[in-house]
This record gives C-alpha cells, sequence and structure tokens, in this order.
C-alpha cells in the first residue's frame, strides 16, 4: 500500500515553491544586487514599497535578518528594547539583540501576547544617571509563539503613536502581517503605516522557498542596507530567489484565509478530544497551541506517535503540542491528522482488564 502523503503542520515555513514559482526562476532575469542591478530583485522591493505604501523596501534573506537589521539601525550599544515576552526576537534569534546591536531585551508579558500602552510605558526608562535608556519598541503581528493572536489596530496605532510622542520609534515583526490583514479585513499598509519599520516573510504562509523585505523610509532603508551587508546578506544574482517570491507576494495573500478555516476546524475538532484543551475561539489565523495534559501522554511522546503515523506537529514544551496550517495541508489532512491524533490519546483498554 502506498504510505499517505506526510501531513507536515510542524510550521509554515515547510511549503515547496509552486510549479509557477520554478518557472519563474528559470526565467528571471536577473544581474548583481549589491550593484542594485538585478531587475528582478528591483522590482520584488518596488512592489513591496507600493503594497505596504512605503518609499523604500529591502530584500532580505531571512526574517531573523530583517528584525535584526532593523534593531541595529534602531539602537546604539547599550540601550534597551521592549518587547513582549513570548517575541521572536527575543527567544528565536540567537541572542542578536545582544550580540549584534549590543542591546537588552526588556520583556513584558501580555495576555495573548498582545501589548498596550499603559503595559509598555510602565517599563520605558529614559534619560537617568543609573539605566539603560529605552531606545525601540518592537511588536509582533500576528504573535506566534502566543497563538497566532492579531492586534487589533486601535491598539497597535495607540502603541506607535504614544511612543512616537515619547520619542521612541517601533519596529513591527510582521512575518505574518498578511495573516492579521486576512483576520482583520484591513490592508497590511493600514496595519502598518505607523512604524518605523516592517519586516514581513515571503517564506512562511506566502509560500516562497526564501527571503523576506524590510519597509520603510527611503533613509531607514539605505541605512538597513548597509547593515544587511555587514550581515553577509549582500547577495548577487539574487533575482532567481526574488522571481519566486514577487509570485508568493502577489498570490500568496488570496489563499490565507483557507488556512485560517483550517486551522478554525482543528481548534474546534482538537477542543471535542477528551484529555486535550484548547480554546478554538482564540485561533483567528494559522497557528494554534493545545494542551495535552490531561490524556496523560507527555507532548513529545505524542508527536513521536504522531510522526509514525505520518503526522508532524512539534511539542513546544512538555505538555503542549503546536499546529501551524499552510498551502501544502489541505482539509483532508487536517481530518487525518485529527483520526491519527484521536487514536493515539483515546483510552486504550489495557489486556489485563
Ligand atoms: C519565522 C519568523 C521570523 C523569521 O524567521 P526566519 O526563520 O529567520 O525567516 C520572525 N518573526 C516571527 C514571528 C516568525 O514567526
Amino acid at each position: 500500500m502506498m504510505p499517505a502523503a506526510l501531513v507536515d503542520l510542524r510550521s509554515d515555513t515547510v511549503t515547496k515553491p509552486s510549479e509557477s514559482m520554478r518557472q519563474a526562476i528559470y526565467n528571471a532575469v536577473v544581474g548583481d544586487d549589491v550593484y542594485r542591478e538585478d531587475p528582478t530583485i528591483n522590482r520584488l522591493q518596488e512592489r513591496a514599497a507600493e503594497i505596504f505604501e512605503r518609499e523604500a523596501a529591502l530584500f532580505v534573506v531571512s526574517g531573523t535578518m530583517g528584525n535584526q537589521t532593523a534593531i541595529k539601525v534602531l539602537t546604539h550599544h547599550g540601550q534597551e528594547v521592549i518587547c513582549e515576552e513570548r517575541s521572536h526576537i527575543y527567544n528565536f534569534e540567537m541572542g542578536m539583540v545582544a550580540a549584534f546591536s549590543g542591546a537588552v531585551t526588556r520583556t513584558i508579558h501580555a495576555e495573548d501576547g498582545i501589548l498596550t500602552w499603559d503595559l509598555i510605558n510602565s517599563h520605558i526608562r529614559r534619560r537617568n544617571d543609573h539605566r539603560a535608556r529605552t531606545s525601540l519598541i518592537e511588536l509582533e503581528n500576528t504573535s506566534n509563539l502566543a497563538g497566532g493572536s492579531v492586534y487589533p489596530l486601535a491598539t497597535s496605532d495607540d502603541i506607535v503613536d504614544r511612543a512616537h510622542a515619547a520619542g521612541l520609534p517601533v519596529h513591527l515583526d510582521g512575518a505574518r502581517i498578511f495573516n492579521a490583514s486576512v483576520a482583520l479585513g484591513k490592508t497590511v499598509a493600514q496595519l502598518t503605516r505607523k512604524f518605523d519599520s516592517v519586516m514581513f516573510c515571503l517564506s512562511k504562509g506566502l509560500g516562497a522557498p526564501v527571503g523576506s523585505l524590510l519597509a520603510g523610509s527611503k533613509e531607514f532603508i539605505e541605512e538597513a542596507r548597509i547593515v544587511r551587508k555587514m550581515l553577509g546578506g549582500g547577495m548577487r544574482q539574487a533575482g532567481v530567489l526574488a522571481a519566486a517570491g514577487l509570485i508568493a507576494l502577489e498570490e500568496g495573500p488570496k489563499r490565507l484565509h483557507l488556512d485560517h478555516a483550517n486551522a478554525a476546524f482543528l481548534a474546534r475538532e482538537l477542543a471535542q478530544i477528551p484529555g486535550i484543551s484548547i480554546d478554538p475561539a482564540k485561533v483567528v489565523t494559522n497557528i494554534l497551541f493545545f494542551e495535552v495534559i490531561g490524556t496523560g501522554l507527555s507532548a513529545p511522546e505524542i508527536s513521536r506517535r504522531l510522526a509514525a503515523e505520518g503526522v508532524l506537529a512539534n511539542s513546544t514544551d512538555a505538555t503542549v503540542i503546536r499546529m501551524v496550517t499552510h498551502l501544502d495541508v489541505d482539509r483532508a489532512g487536517c481530518e487525518r491528522a485529527l483520526k491519527v491524533l484521536r487514536e493515539i490519546v483515546s483510552p486504550r483498554k489495557s489486556l489485563a482488564s
């Protein structure tokens, strides 16, 4: 019997480039991008700037490179960056805020990962003879580790307005800002217009094999270009990557609602499984976390048993599993994942009884 196709719910980074992306890669017109002579990179950057209604944009290798480039431009050594406790820049970027920018992160816990000005304000350290001064605020939309939660536009606008009034820039880690845009029914330009800098990923739900972009003012992007080069991110004939990126940027957002519907479906069904706990009302984009403590099995054990049946989902600690929907998982794949999971966690009759 043919083994069933893998259902890979580990991350939306696992998507494979489509046929049309591979064609576009094959046909891409290229040049040396360090000389700014790659027409396909230039086109991608112009389109990103247009879509985000910004002066300029810069193609970077990864979201990490985009975030860390922005942080370097917007801070000095010995200063503080305020971010939410579960933020990607703090948890998943190799300590680069310290290693590269020489800054410290001041983390704040917020319900569902969604900061408010009141939460931030009491943590800001102004010019002072003793303490490292706050120089940057960072928000993440959608919040990855807080379950794909979305900033209400009024909340993020309020934070940025008040930060600016206090003389502080705000960077947005918008790795999944298109998911937020779909969830809120607002354009990415509307969601991001007040931020000083915005990073978003082509390589997540939009489906490109590689790449992220930074968007901002012309002046910011010129500084970012220099920092990108410091990080070894000056690429040459990278138009082959931008060609796939352009398709991701134009076509990717149109189908993200399907990923959200699949995540909502998974959440509703998971909530019915004895021993598993999840609040389906909190699953508003393509990421969901569920507690397995009531099943009597550890999350890593469940993850191993799922993998043995061709369903991939990572445990994030001893009792929690994360699932992420994306373009390479359809409804039938979600149904199969649920079926396998139900079999794993259902109480079996022991031979002795
Ligand atoms: C994936 C991700 C990034 C960037 O990750 P890379 O693997 O470096 O591209 C940044 N922020 C968030 C919230 C992410 O989920």
